[in-house]
């Protein structure tokens, strides 16, 4: 479905078909949200409920150093917290390298004319005997019909991924400056944040859409007041990076905010995972 782009930057993914039916969940508070839920990325694919989702970095396509290994680690927690607290107490957790639900590879991406798309994620639903980028398989904003079997994430290896630490994002941002730039090139060569796409992506293994692809869909202005992308805060709406969701589209050159999950992306994982 989507790829993911450096904006000048992006990233990608992959869907994969069957009915749950009559499926049973435990009562717990649903959250009240703030953002009206035809204007969430939530879609009729879902993992089992109660089910732990194992992501595990492919031995076949290894990361070029540990920090990529700890940058996944961080993402992948981030969704944990906020899954584990839906009524259908999913989690998601890290296994060693090998097989997994959620399966990470550095490694080039399909097609050819993909140079600034940073990653791409493939879905598999039950019943289905591929994986797909088509995210239309999984129907947005309808009630679940769909049980997810596996997810691939391609991160596309690169030159200028930067995968340092959450307390070195700071400085690393100040290359959005050219006056910084000029004077730390070695840091500033680095002009894609690892993390943020990793974040991003496996907010696609969860199957949730892009707020522009809702806005695409309802053909509404990305600029406009109640479009989905507004709702995200995306920078297209916004004219800022900061506050945008990490399933914003695109991603800035020079930017980590999309490593966290803000309230569109919450609020987008409970109205799926409370169904
Ligand atoms: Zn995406």
């Amino acid at each position: 479905m989507d790829r993911r782009k450096p904006r000048s930057p992006a990233r990608t993914w992959l869907v994969a078909g069957f009915v749950v039916a009559g499926m049973t969940l435990p009562v717990s508070a649903a959250k009240a949200g703030t953002i009206p839920d035809n204007k969430l990325g939530w879609s009729s694919c879902l993992w089992p409920a109660g089910k732990t989702i194992t992501v595990a970095a492919d031995p076949a396509y290894p990361f070029p150093d540990n920090s990529y290994s700890d940058r996944l680690n961080e993402a992948i927690v981030r969704w944990d917290g906020v899954l584990r607290t839906s009524r259908r107490a999913n989690t998601v957790v890290r296994v060693p390298d090998g097989p997994a639900d959620v399966l990470i590879q550095y490694r080039p991406l399909e097609g050819t004319d993909t140079t600034d798309v940073l990653a791409e994620t493939y879905l598999e639903r039950q019943g289905d005997t591929t994986f797909t980028t088509n995210i239309g398989v999984c129907p947005d904003r309808k009630p679940a019909a769909h049980s997810m079997q596996a997810v691939q994430i391609r991160l596309a290896p690169r030159t200028d991924w930067f995968a340092g630490a959450d307390d070195a994002t700071a400085n690393w941002e100040n290359c959005g400056g050219g006056t910084f730039r000029a004077v730390n090139p070695g840091l500033c060569a680095a002009t894609v944040d690892f993390a943020s796409t990793l974040t991003h992506e496996l907010g696609h293994a969860l199957v949730f859409y892009h707020p522009q692809t809702l806005d695409e869909i309802d053909k509404i202005a990305v600029t406009q007041a109640d479009s989905a992308s507004a709702q995200a805060r995306c920078v297209e709406a916004s004219n800022e990076f900061q506050p945008q969701a990490t399933m914003c589209s695109g991603q800035g050159q020079w930017r980590a905010e999309q490593r966290t999950l803000e309230t569109w992306d919450i609020e987008t994982m409970h109205r799926a995972y409370d169904q």
